[in-house]
């Protein structure tokens, strides 16, 4: 079968980290192009925007790796001219943006792969099968991370719509929402926005289950330590941790090997995703983390901490 010819947009970190190597890892895709204003990439054709890629290139599809706040403008017209589209995590910067986009792909007859890369993680799938079996009692989420280190030079993350902690707290609740085995809401949450900043750099949350139980989250950016991307869950089977940002399940005191077959990279495994859905002629778009975090945005409590230079 002849390869999906990419072109991506947005050559930032996450583009040249985790898509352009696992594009080109992948015999199923064909990286052809790159639309970035400042960057180029070797080996492909460079253009500045993406309307000169989508003019000057015969794409099958587009990955998106912009910021948040211009994913909808660059997916909408993706979509319109009929490419198969797959978008970096946080989808939109509304709910209605992302209703929009699974209308298009449906009348356009296109894959929209609007992606979880944490659900990936290798320790999500076991946890998820785990706990299907299992009734959840409590849980704590520890989601703290050094921004200058992960972030570098990302403005965009502190704007409105930039998502500023719950950019990787996005990461932690689309696991949640894959391996809790019954509806959960948020209850509470309180945002700390530093003074020079629009978007909060903390966060903390309190989702309730139907059944009752609590999830705590504790969200911060300015967490110099150990870096910490914890899930742990108490179960009427005891207790369960995902470490690593769903990397590594350990039940009770017990590592749990990932499922046979899994793919250790999550980008790899998210193109795997991709190449079938397109052959499927299939979209996934899975909203429930980022109506979760509308949630929190709605009904927070917002406190201003002092400035903080990124
Ligand atoms: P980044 O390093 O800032 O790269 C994004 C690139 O998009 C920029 O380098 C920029 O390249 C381009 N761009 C286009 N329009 C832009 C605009 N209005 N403002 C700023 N940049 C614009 O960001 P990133 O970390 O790669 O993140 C991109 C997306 O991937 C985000 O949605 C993020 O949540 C997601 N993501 C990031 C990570 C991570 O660890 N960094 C992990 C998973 C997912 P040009 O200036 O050359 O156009």
């Amino acid at each position: 079968m002849k390869p999906i010819r990419v072109g991506l947009v947005g050559v930032g970190k996450i583009a040249r980290d985790q898509h352009i190597p696992a594009l080109r890892a992948n015999p199923a895709f064909a990286l052809e192009a790159c639309a970035s204003r400042h960057s180029k990439v070797d080996g492909v054709a460079n253009f500045p925007s993406l309307e000169a890629m989508l003019e000057g290139c015969d794409l099958d599809a587009v990955a998106i790796c912009t910021p948040p706040q211009v994913h909808y403008e660059a997916a909408k017209l993706a979509l319109g001219k009929g490419k198969h589209v797959l978008l970096e995590k946080p989808p939109c910067t509304s709910t209605a943006q992302l209703d929009r986009l699974a209308v298009l792909a449906r009348d356009m007859e296109r894959t929209l792969f609007q992606t979880w890369h944490s659900q990936y993680a290798l320790g999500v799938a076991p946890a998820e099968r785990w706990l299907k079996q299992r009734k959840v009692s409590g849980a704590r989420v520890t989601w703290k991370e050094n921004v200058r280190q992960w972030h570098p030079g990302q403005t965009w993350i502190w704007e409105a719509g930039g998502f500023g902690v719950l950019d990787p707290g996005i990461n932690a609740i689309s696991i949640l929402t894959k391996i809790i085995p019954e509806p959960f809401f948020v209850q509470d949450a309180h945002l700390f926005v530093a003074s020079n900043h629009a978007a909060p750099i903390a966060a903390d949350i309190v989702f309730k289950t139907d059944s009752g139980a609590e999830i705590f989250a504790a969200l911060d950016f300015r967490h110099t330590g150990v870096q910490t991307w914890d899930i742990d869950i108490e179960t009427d089977a005891g207790p369960m941790k995902l470490s690593a940002g769903g990397g590594n399940l350990t039940i009770g005191d017990t590592p749990v090997p990932p499922e046979p077959g899994a793919l250790a990279s999550e980008y790899e495994a998210l193109y795997a995703r991709f190449a079938d859905l397109v052959l499927q002629k299939q979209s996934d778009v899975d909203t429930a983390p980022f109506r979760l975090v509308a949630d929190i945005f709605m009904v927070a409590r917002q406190s201003g901490v002092e400035p903080f230079e990124h």
